[in-house]
């Protein structure tokens, strides 16, 4: 989250997807403009002296090794007929999703956000994985980037089901579609903060704006006349997929990143997919009950997994990243109720709970990881990441809204 205060004089940022804490939860109640910015524009550069052009987005098409350049995922295996698809950087960001193959058909979790990306994964499913159509998709929770490509697997020709909780299914009904009409119209503004910084800019950044722009312009007018998808087969707490080749969980634990998230667990290969419960990138607590989640996650990880597929940053073969970002909520939100109790504004509050100071992100370097990770995966101009207080001044703010949410 960018901090306007001491960044304004750069204009905007670039559009720094990973404003996820930020882009990907545009809060319930829509909030200041300038707020919004700066949860969908992310972060500027880290300091003007550093100014190169570092376009990771080739770079990382290029390195992929797997799949054509131009494809949105890297579609990694996990364990036999469980996969992973990991997001390319992209100015409108996509989350990742985790595919299952089953005896006769495919499970996919979340639909990224838009329907052209979900087309773009189911054709990469058939090229890469297997001939097999898609029959249930899953919703781990309500937020844009997890649900609004539903529609393309409806129309990819084959039966399908959509699958979330009663409460998922809840949120989008209510929420969605304000949500998405209030960000097609930052979207515009934020397009005109870029032809104005475009304008002013050297060659190469001008480049980066300008790219930045058409895939802005491109999502727009793809979600103009969009039409929501809900789930089709809903559940309070569980709901069990069952298959010759192996059988799906999916199993609500308690509020956390949202009040419906799904957990899709796969015993028989020790995998799950967690959205944005447990992910790769500095949590959002936007929608978030902080004081609920580490508890939640205490009760997923009760269950016998390796494979950790989250809804952003890179899969994990242990519960390494899941353990720290449990502790890190519990961390700052200990940290702000005491800030709370004490009368400490916000402000003073940010100023207070440094980076240094939480050992939960000095702890196994997963703090510099989601630095590093954040970076690597979210379309950028410039050389090195913003300083990660920036996120952590955004969870405050997050935290401190939602303390007292049941
Ligand atoms: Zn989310």
């Amino acid at each position: 989250m960018c901090q306007s205060h001491d960044r304004k004089a750069q204009g905007l940022g670039e559009v720094h997807s990973h404003a996820h804490a930020q882009n990907h939860t545009v809060p319930e109640r829509m909030r200041s403009r300038r707020d919004f910015l700066r949860t969908l524009m992310g972060t500027t550069l880290a300091g003007a002296s550093v100014m190169e052009l570092a376009w990771h987005r080739a770079a990382w098409a290029r390195s992929a090794g797997n799949g054509r350049a131009d494809e949105l995922f890297d579609l990694q295996k996990a364990a036999d007929g469980v996969y992973f698809a990991h997001a390319r950087p992209q100015t409108v960001i996509n989350c990742n999703a985790a595919v299952f193959v089953r005896a006769r058909d495919v499970v996919v979790v979340d639909a990224h956000s838009k329907p052209s990306a979900a087309a773009a994964l189911i054709r990469q499913i058939r090229s890469e994985v297997t001939d097999k159509p898609v029959r249930y998709v899953i919703n781990t929770h309500f937020h844009w980037d997890h649900m609004q490509g539903n529609p393309a697997y409806k129309q990819a020709g084959a039966a399908v089901d959509i699958l979330a909780t009663n409460e998922t299914k809840r949120l989008m009904t209510e929420l969605s579609g304000q949500r998405l009409k209030e960000s097609l119209e930052e979207m515009a503004r934020q397009v005109e903060t870029l032809k104005a910084r475009s304008a002013k800019a050297g060659a190469q950044e001008k480049r980066f704006c300008e790219s930045e722009i058409s895939h802005i312009e491109s999502y727009r007018a793809e979600m103009k006349n969009y039409a929501l998808e809900l789930p089709t087969i809903t559940f309070d707490k569980t709901h069990v997929l069952q298959d010759g080749a192996f059988d799906l969980h999916l199993e609500w634990h308690g509020r956390s990143h949202t009040s419906g998230d799904v957990f899709v667990f796969c015993p028989q290969r020790k995998a799950v997919a967690t959205g944005d419960a447990s992910h790769g990138w500095v949590p959002n607590i936007g929608d978030g009950y902080p004081q609920q989640w580490p508890g939640t996650i205490d009760e997923v990880m009760k269950a016998d997994f390796e494979h950790v597929l989250g809804g952003h940053g890179p899969m994990q073969h242990n519960r390494g990243v899941m353990t720290s970002q449990r502790n890190f909520i519990e961390e700052l939100t200990q940290r702000v109720a005491e800030g709370k109790t004490g009368g400490q504004p916000l402000e003073e509050m940010q100023k207070r709970i440094t980076v240094r100071s939480l050992k939960s992100l000095e702890s196994n370097g997963y703090g510099e990881l989601l630095q590093r990770t954040q970076w690597a995966e979210n379309t950028h101009f410039g050389s090195a990441p913003p300083p990660l207080q920036k996120d952590v001044d955004g969870c405050i703010r997050d935290v401190l809204r939602n303390l007292d949410r049941a």
